[in-house]
C-alpha cells in the first residue's frame, strides 16, 4: 500500500466523536490537571489504542497519555514521537459541543444554526478559498469547536490505526504524546522525557495544511510589586501614596505606538500587562514579555522597569519589587542543531501532496518546552482555523492530508536510516 493511495480514513469520525467530550483546562486551577474532565478523553483514547493492538498504551497519574508502536523495520531508526494537547481553551466553552459537517463547501457564509448571529463569512477566512468542494466541519454556534487540538489527536490516532493495519508501511519505533493543560502552559510540566525514549518530536498543532513551524516566541513572565502608604483617606493630604494610582501610572507610561500586542506583528516582540490587581497599600501589574530573538528579552523588561523608575520618583515613599520568571525558549535555538527533523517534516509535506510553508508562531507550543527538555519538537498543521473561538472551524480533507504527512514523515525517518 502507497501512503498517498490510502483512501479510508476515519480521522473526521474520530474528531467529531472527540470533540464532544468536555476537556476545556483552567488556568485558575491549581491542580494537575487542572480539571479532572481532561481525562474522560484521554481513557478514551487510551482504550482506542489497546484496541488498535498498541498494547503499552497508558494513562499516567498527571493526566498524560503514552503509547508506542514498535518498529517493524532492521534498520536502527531514530524514535520519533508524535505530541498533540487533549484540552481546549478557556477562552471559549467546551461544554455540549455540537459538530457539524458542512458537505461539498461552495463559498458560502456558513451560518451556525445554534446562533445564527455567528457567521463563518468567506470574506473573513480567506483560507475558505482554498476549501471549494470539501467537507467543513463547523461548531453549531455555543461553542468552540476544539480543533485546537483534537484535530491533532484525532490525526495521530488515526495514523496509528494506519500503521497497525498496513505494516507494509515500514517505520522505527513511534511514540505517542497526549498531554492536558497545554493552553494554560503547563502542557510540558510533568511530562517524563525519560520514560518517553524518543529522539524527535513533532506537535500536530499547527494552522493551515502545508504549514511547519520551527520558531516560536521566547516568552517570560514579569510581575511588578508596589507597595504604597496607605492613610486613612480624610487624613491623607501629604501623605497618601495610593499603590493603585501608582500601578496605573506605570502602565500609561508604557510605549503607545510599538513593543504591545496590538503594535507589533512577524517577529516583534512586546511587553503585556495582561492583569492588574491590587489596593492603596500595594498592586501587582503582571506582564508578559515576549520576542523570537530571546537576548531582546532583556531591552524589553529594562523599558518596564524604566517606566516603573520613572513613576516612582513621583511616589518617594512607595518602592516596588520586579519578579522574572522564564517561560518557554525559542525552539529555533535547539532545532537549528538537528536540521532533519525539518528537512523530513518540509519532504513529506510535499510527499503528500502540498507546497510546504514554514512559518513561526507568535506564541509557544508544547514543543517550545520540549525542545528544551531533550526532545526537538517543531509543530506541524492540524488544519484548523480560527482556534479559540465560536468561528473554529477544520475540514476533513486537510486533517487526511495531516495524517498522510504523518505517515511519511515516519516513512522518511526509516528510509533515510
Ligand atoms: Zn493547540
Amino acid at each position: 500500500m502507497q501512503i498517498n493511495d490510502i483512501t479510508k480514513f476515519e480521522v473526521t469520525e474520530r474528531f467529531t466523536r472527540y470533540v464532544q467530550v468536555d476537556t476545556q483546562s483552567d488556568p485558575y486551577s491549581s491542580s494537575f490537571p487542572s480539571t479532572e474532565k481532561q481525562k474522560d478523553l484521554s481513557r478514551i483514547l487510551v482504550q482506542e489504542l489497546l484496541d488498535l493492538g498498541i498494547e503499552d498504551a497508558h494513562l499516567d497519574e498527571h493526566g498524560y497519555v503514552y503509547a508506542t508502536i514498535p518498529s517493524n523495520t532492521e534498520k536502527d531508526v531514530p524514535v520519533i514521537c508524535f505530541c498533540s494537547h487533549v484540552d481546549t481553551s478557556p477562552d471559549s466553552s467546551g461544554t455540549n459541543v455540537k459538530p457539524i459537517i458542512h458537505q461539498n463547501y461552495q463559498g458560502q457564509d456558513l451560518v451556525l444554526p445554534d446562533d445564527e448571529s455567528v457567521i463563518i463569512r468567506y470574506a473573513d477566512h480567506p483560507d475558505l478559498a482554498n476549501q471549494i468542494g470539501n467537507d467543513i466541519v463547523t461548531a453549531s454556534g455555543k461553542t468552540l469547536l476544539g480543533a485546537d487540538d483534537k484535530a491533532g489527536v484525532a490525526e495521530i490516532m488515526d495514523a496509528a490505526r494506519l500503521l497497525m493495519q498496513n505494516p507494509e508501511i515500514k517505520h522505527g519505533t513511534i511514540k505517542i504524546l497526549f498531554t492536558p493543560d497545554e493552553e494554560i502552559g503547563r502542557g510540558v510540566n510533568h511530562v517524563d522525557i525519560q520514560k518517553l525514549g524518543a529522539q524527535y518530536g513533532y506537535t500536530m498543532d499547527g494552522e493551515r495544511a502545508g504549514t511547519i513551524e520551527d520558531e516560536t516566541f521566547s516568552a517570560n513572565a514579569l510581575t511588578v510589586h508596589i507597595e504604597g502608604v496607605s492613610v486613612h483617606p480624610g487624613f491623607a493630604k501629604g501623605k497618601m501614596q495610593s499603590a493603585v494610582k501608582i500601578a496605573t501610572d506605570i502602565i500609561s507610561a508604557l510605549p503607545k505606538d510599538r513593543l504591545s500586542p496590538e503594535t507589533t506583528r512577524a517577529k516583534e516582540g512586546f511587553v503585556h500587562p495582561n492583569r492588574i490587581s491590587g489596593t492603596v497599600e500595594e498592586a501587582t501589574i503582571d506582564f508578559i514579555i515576549r520576542d523570537h530573538n530571546t537576548a531582546l528579552l532583556e531591552s524589553h523588561q529594562q523599558e518596564v522597569e524604566n517606566a516603573v523608575k520613572s513613576v516612582i520618583t513621583n511616589y518617594p515613599k512607595a518602592t516596588y519589587r520586579i519578579q522574572i520568571q522564564e517561560q518557554y525558549r525559542n525552539m529555533k535555538e535547539v532545532l537549528n542543531q538537528h536540521p532533519e527533523i525539518m528537512e523530513i517534516g518540509i519532504e513529506a509535506i510535499r510527499r503528500a501532496g502540498m507546497e510546504p510553508e514554514r512559518r513561526s508562531i507568535r506564541g509557544g507550543t508544547d514543543g517550545s518546552r520540549l525542545s528544551f527538555m531533550g526532545l526537538p519538537c517543531p509543530n506541524v498543521f492540524a488544519g484548523g482555523h480560527a482556534f479559540h473561538g465560536k468561528q473554529e472551524w477544520v475540514s476533513r480533507q486537510d486533517m487526511e492530508q495531516a495524517v498522510k504527512t504523518i505517515l511519511h514523515i515516519v516513512a522518511l525517518w526509516e528510509e533515510r536510516a
